[in-house]
């Protein structure tokens, strides 16, 4: 095991660990394996108290919240053992992340962020801009008064059908004369503005669903705004960082669900009579997924203990764990499905669900191709980081 964990999280870990085999392995085997049919309210709520009563409800959510807010490492672990499980019901075990609204006050945090942690409100996050239009200038805002105009559209807003309110990147643009400031801002934008539209809600491979939004001068109030005009990339972004760990748990979790499955079909006897483990072909493309797992949790668990110890200043070593986390898996899933067989392809299959889920990944929290331009950025221009 690359981990090492210290005992507590080892603790919480093994916890996990009895909540997903005890508590929620039952619940899941109640589900239908096809995925096109929705789990049902009730199960749903049967997790949500399940997690609570284990402990690991609030491992996310700040300590003024009654939470435990847990850090990165322990997070990562109990992220991590979740994934292994590869439950359809593993979305449910945590409570709502207060995201790019952790650090708000006043009437921010009492009408948005504290019902989003009661669970009172949902909150979804816009940061894409839709592509393929010609011509497209990125979601805008001009001042009117007190007030901002906000224009434009934003796609790929997950959960965005369902939020009560949108977590929207824009641009404020300033005017010849005015005092009032300009540049990128998070703001918060109620689903219920007369100038929000939901143009489009569409599914990705993986189950999940989004919107494409636009708005058209959508009059907001500035206390709506999330810190200063000018600092819209870094509060973004910070969200982000949370995220890219959290995705990169995710993926090497599933990679190990997905090598102990095949450790199983390595003892079954294959239809030549023989045991499918023995032939030396199988044995080389299974050590292949044992070093692509072991490599992807040491990188994992490496730069969860930078950003506990750093902070914001483990931002590139995140983003490494991110992109090798999620394209190992990749690997690792798809040799997976070559040696369990045409079956893992059969709809409801766990490794066919896997398959989707792994591909979605590498977009979900920042594409590949461009965490390693921003990798090569942060070592090239701010000489940062130990990559
Ligand atoms: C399941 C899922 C959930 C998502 N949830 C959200 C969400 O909640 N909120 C949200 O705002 N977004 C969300 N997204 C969007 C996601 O963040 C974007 O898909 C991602 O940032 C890539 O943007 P894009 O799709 O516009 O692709 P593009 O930016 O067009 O990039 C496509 C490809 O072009 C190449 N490329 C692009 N730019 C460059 C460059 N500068 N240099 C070199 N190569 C480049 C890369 O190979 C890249 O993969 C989600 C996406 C998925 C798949």
């Amino acid at each position: 095991m690359p981990d090492f964990l210290p005992s507590d999280i080892q603790l919480l870990s093994d916890q996990m660990g009895m909540l997903v085999a005890e508590q929620l392995r039952p619940l899941e085997e109640e589900l239908s394996p096809d995925p096109r049919v929705a789990i049902p309210d009730e199960i749903a709520q049967l997790v949500r108290q399940r997690s609570h009563a284990a402990g690991m409800w609030s491992l996310t959510q700040p300590v003024e919240f009654g939470g435990k807010a847990a850090g990165a490492l322990a997070q990562t672990a109990v992220r991590e053992t979740l994934a292994a499980g590869h439950l359809r019901l593993a979305r449910y075990v945590f409570g709502p992340d207060p995201g790019v609204l952790a650090s708000v006050v006043g009437d921010l945090k009492e009408q948005y962020l504290n019902p989003l942690l009661r669970g009172e409100k949902r909150g979804a996050f816009a940061f894409t801009e839709p592509s393929g239009i010609a011509e497209h200038k990125p979601t805008w805002a001009i001042w009117d008064g007190d007030d901002l105009l906000i224009s434009g559209r934003k796609s790929f807003v997950t959960g965005g059908g369902t939020a009560d309110y949108y977590t929207v990147l824009i641009n404020v643009e300033g005017s010849e004369g005015s005092s009032r400031p300009s540049g990128p801002a998070m703001i918060v934008i109620d689903r219920a503005n007369a100038g929000v539209k939901i143009e489009s809600e569409f599914h990705s491979l993986e189950g999940g669903s989004h919107v494409e939004l636009s708005f058209d001068a959508a009059r907001v109030p500035a206390w709506h705004l999330i810190g200063e005009v000018g600092e819209g990339m870094p509060r973004a972004l910070g969200n982000i960082g949370h995220e890219r760990l959290a995705v990169a748990a995710g993926m090497a979790g599933l990679s190990l669900w997905a090598v102990n499955l095949i450790d199983d079909r390595a003892k079954e006897i294959h239809r030549n009579g023989q045991r499918f483990g023995d032939r030396e072909g199988v044995r080389l493309r299974y050590a292949d997924l044992r070093i692509a797992t072991y490599a992807a949790r040491s990188v994992l668990y490496r730069s969860a203990r930078l950003v506990d110890d750093r902070g914001d200043g483990a931002i590139n070593e995140v983003m490494v764990a991110k992109v090798f986390c999620t394209e190992q898996a990749g690997f690792v899933i798809d040799q997976a499905v070559q040696l369990a067989g045409g079956g893992a392809l059969v709809v409801g299959h766990p490794l066919e669900r896997a398959y989707r889920e792994v591909r979605s990944s590498r977009f979900t929290g920042g594409a590949s191709d461009i965490l390693r331009l921003n990798i090569a950025r942060g070592r090239l221009e701010f000489d940062a980081g130990q990559v």
